[in-house]
C-alpha cells in the first residue's frame, strides 16, 4: 500500500517534470526564434496561445454534456473570440503586411480589445455558476459575435476605437489606462472566484487563479513598453503563454478528466455490484462456447461440480454428465439444439461431479448472439435437483406402498367376508367369528392408514386443528394397548405409569393415534416377540410417554432419518414388515401440534424406546 502510493507520488512529480521541462523547452525555443526574428517569435507565441484558446473552445464546447455549472461553457466561448481576436492582432502585427496602412496602433488596439474581452468574461463568468446547465449557449455566441465584429469595425473601419499607440512617441493613455483596468478586472475576478471557491475542486481553482495572475503580470508587463520588439513585450507573450495553457488545463481537468474519472468509477462500481450478483448467486452459472468448451463458471459452480476453477474452464462441456441416457446424451441433443440458437428451458439432465459422483439438475439456457445473429455462447444456469428428484422417487415408491398396505388387508376383508358368505352353512359358529375378526382386524388396520394420511393431507393443508382437554393419559394408553393386543400374541404388554400422574392437556383422538402408531411399530419391529412397555413421568413441568421394545433396534445414523416423510430402513424392509413409511412422521406432526418434541433412544438388535412430551393440565 505505501509503495503503491509511493509510486504514485513518483508518477506524478515524473509528469509534473516533464510537463516543466517540456515548456521551459518550448518558451526557450520561442527566445531563441525571437533572437533571430522577433516577427517569428511574435508570430509563434501568438499563434500557439490561439491555437490553447480555439482548444479551450472545443474542450468546453464538446464536454458541455459532463459540465454541471455554465462557468467553462462561457469561458469557451470568450476564448474562442478572444483567440480570434488575438488572431487579427497577429496578423496585423507590424513587420507582417497583410494589412496594407495598419501599423503598431491598430495591433495594440486589437490586443487591448482581447485583454478586454478576456478580463470582462473572466469576470462575470463566476455569476454563471449557479446557472446550472441553463445556459442559453447561442444566445452568447451570437452576443460574443456581435460584440467582436462591432469593435473589429470600430478599429478597422469606423476608426473611432481610442489611439493605443503613436509612432515615436509609445503607448498612449488610453493603452496604459486600459492595461491597468483590466489588471483590476481580473483581481476582481480572481476575489469572486476565491468566494465561490466552493464550487471549484482545489487544483481547478489554483489553476485558474494562477491562470489569472499570469495574465496580470503579463498585462503590467505591457504598459512598460516602448517598442513592440522589446524585452517586456517578449515576457509578456510568455507570461500570455503560460496563462493560456493554465487556463486550458482547467478546463480539461474540468471537462474531461474529471467526468471520465467519474464515468469510470461508476462504471467500476456497477461492474463490480454485476460481477457480485454473478459470483455470489446461490445458482450455477455457466458459459458454453460453440466449440463446447466451458468459458465461464461462478463460484456455486466450482462449488456444485467440484472442479476448481481452472480446471473447469476450458473442459468440453460432456465430461460434466453422466454417462446415462438422460447425461451425455441428452446434453450432446440440447447442445445441438443451442447451436441452432435455441433457447432451453428447465430440462432435467444427470451431471457427474468432480469425485465421479452423480447428481441431478435442472439446465436452462439462453444462447447469447453476435449482432449478425450467430450464436457465440451460451449462458446456462445450472440448479441441483437431486434433493427433489430423490423426493419425487421416494413419492412414486410411497404411492406403490400405500397401493399395496390398501390392497393387502382388503384382499383378506374381501376373502373372509365371501367365506362366511358363501360357506355360511358349512362353518362352526366359532370358525365364522373368527373369520369375521380377522376381517375386522384388517379394516382396523386399514381405517388406521387412512386415518394417518388424512392427518398428514390436514397438515399439509394447515388445517390440522386439535379438540384438547384435560385428560388422564392411563385409560387412553391402557385402551390403545387393548386395541393392539390380538394384532399379536407373542408380545407381552407392560403398562408402567405411576398412580398419581397428572392430567395432560391434550386431543384424546390424537393421543391416541400417537400411541397406536408407537405400538404398532414396536410390534412390527420386534418380530421376535418380547416384552413391549408404556411408561410415563412427569419432567420439568410436562409428562413424557416411552414406548419400550426389545426389537431390532436403529443405528445411530438411521435415527435422524426416521421423522421425515417416507422413510423406511433397509433393516425393516428386508425383515418383511409392512408399512408406508408415514407412521413417526404422523407421529411428530401431531406431538409437535400439541407443542411437544418426540425422540427416539435405540441401540441396533437390542430394541428401541420411542419418547414424546404432553402438555400438562393448567387445571
Ligand atoms: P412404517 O410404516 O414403515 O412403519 P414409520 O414412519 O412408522 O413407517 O417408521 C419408519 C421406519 O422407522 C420404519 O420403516 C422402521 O424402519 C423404523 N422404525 C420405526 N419404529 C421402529 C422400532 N420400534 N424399531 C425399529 N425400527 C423402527
Amino acid at each position: 500500500m505505501e509503495q503503491a502510493t509511493f509510486r504514485l507520488i513518483n508518477t506524478r512529480k515524473l509528469r509534473l517534470y516533464l510537463v516543466i521541462s517540456a515548456g521551459v523547452l518550448v518558451l526557450l525555443g520561442l527566445y531563441l526564434a525571437s533572437r533571430y526574428n522577433y516577427l517569428l517569435f511574435h508570430s509563434l507565441a501568438e499563434i500557439f496561445s490561439i491555437v490553447v484558446a480555439f482548444g479551450i473552445f472545443v474542450v468546453a464546447w464538446n464536454s458541455r454534456r459532463f459540465l454541471d455549472n455554465s462557468y467553462f461553457l462561457l469561458l469557451g466561448i470568450a476564448y474562442l473570440f478572444v483567440g480570434a481576436i488575438d488572431l487579427a492582432h497577429t496578423l496585423a502585427y507590424p513587420g507582417m503586411n497583410i494589412f496594407p496602412g495598419y501599423e503598431t496602433n491598430e495591433a495594440a488596439q486589437l490586443w487591448i480589445v482581447a485583454r478586454y474581452v478576456e478580463g470582462l468574461s473572466l469576470l462575470v463568468a463566476p455569476l454563471f455558476l449557479s446557472l446550472g446547465r441553463k445556459l442559453r449557449i447561442y444566445l452568447v455566441l451570437v452576443s460574443y459575435a456581435l460584440a467582436t465584429s462591432l469593435l473589429l469595425t470600430s478599429i478597422f473601419y469606423w476608426n473611432i476605437f481610442p489611439q493605443a499607440f503613436v509612432e515615436g512617441v509609445g503607448l498612449t493613455l488610453f493603452k496604459k489606462v486600459s492595461e491597468y483596468l483590466v489588471c483590476l478586472i481580473l483581481l476582481v475576478a480572481v476575489g469572486l472566484l476565491f468566494q465561490k471557491r466552493g464550487k471549484f475542486d482545489k487544483g481547478v481553482l489554483r489553476l485558474l487563479i494562477a491562470s489569472i495572475v499570469a495574465t496580470i503580470t503579463s498585462e503590467l508587463t505591457f504598459t512598460f513598453y516602448v517598442d513592440p520588439y522589446g524585452l517586456p513585450n517578449l515576457i509578456g507573450h510568455f507570461l500570455k503563454i503560460v496563462s493560456f495553457y493554465l487556463i486550458y488545463k482547467a478546463v480539461i481537468e474540468t471537462g474531461l478528466v474529471a467526468p471520465y474519472n467519474v464515468l469510470f468509477r461508476n462504471l467500476k462500481q456497477s461492474e463490480d455490484q454485476y460481477r457480485d450478483l454473478y459470483e455470489e448467486a446461490p445458482n450455477a452459472y455457466i458459459s458454453v462456447g460453440v466449440d463446447g468448451h466451458i468459458k465461464m463458471a461462478n463460484r456455486y459452480a466450482v462449488k456444485l461440480l467440484g472442479y476448481p476453477l481452472d480446471e473447469l474452464v476450458g473442459r468440453p462441456f460432456y465430461e460434466l454428465y453422466a454417462d446415462t441416457a438422460s447425461g451425455k446424451t441428452k446434453a450432446q441433443k440440447l447442445f445441438q439444439r443451442f447451436l441452432a440458437g435455441e433457447e432451453i428451458r428447465d430440462e432435467e439432465l444427470e451431471m457427474r461431479r468432480a469425485d465421479g459422483s452423480k447428481m441431478w439438475i435442472s439446465l436452462s439456457v439462453r444462447p447469447i448472439l453476435d449482432e449478425k445473429g450467430r450464436v457465440v455462447a451460451s449462458r446456462s444456469m445450472v440448479i441441483d435437483t437431486t434433493k427433489y428428484k430423490e423426493m419425487d422417487q421416494l413419492k412414486d415408491e410411497f404411492i406403490g406402498l400405500v397401493s399395496h398396505e390398501l390392497r393387502s388387508p382388503l384382499t383378506v376383508i374381501t376373502g373372509t367376508v365371501n367365506t362366511v358368505l358363501t360357506e355360511g352353512a358349512r362353518l362352526s359358529p366359532e370358525e365364522t367369528r373368527q373369520l369375521l375378526q380377522d376381517a375386522a382386524l384388517e379394516a382396523g388396520a386399514l381405517s388406521h392408514l387412512l386415518g394417518n394420511l388424512l392427518e398428514l393431507s390436514r397438515v399439509q393443508a394447515n388445517r390440522l386443528f386439535l379438540y384438547t382437554e384435560a385428560i388422564s393419559v392411563q385409560n387412553i394408553i391402557q385402551d390403545t394397548v387393548e386395541r393392539i393386543k390380538p394384532q399379536s400374541l407373542p408380545h407381552q404388554f407392560v403398562i408402567n405409569i405411576p398412580s398419581n400422574l397428572p392430567p395432560a392437556y391434550a386431543d384424546p383422538l390424537r393421543l391416541e393415534r400417537i400411541l397406536y402408531n408407537l405400538l404398532q411399530n414396536a410390534v412390527k419391529y420386534s418380530p421376535q416377540g418380547g416384552e413391549i412397555r408404556v411408561s410415563g413421568k412427569l419432567d420439568e413441568g410436562h409428562l413424557v410417554i416411552g414406548v419400550h421394545d426389545q426389537g431390532i433396534g436403529i443405528s445411530h445414523s438411521d435415527q435422524a432419518k426416521l421423522f421425515g416423510p417416507f422413510q423406511r430402513l433397509e433393516e425393516s424392509r428386508l425383515g418383511g414388515a409392512g408399512g408406508v413409511g408415514l407412521g413417526l412422521l404422523v407421529c411428530r406432526r401431531l406431538v409437535e401440534a400439541h407443542g411437544g418434541r418426540i425422540w427416539v433412544e435405540s441401540e441396533p438388535g437390542r430394541g428401541s424406546a420411542f419418547f414424546f412430551t404432553l402438555p400438562l393440565s393448567k387445571g
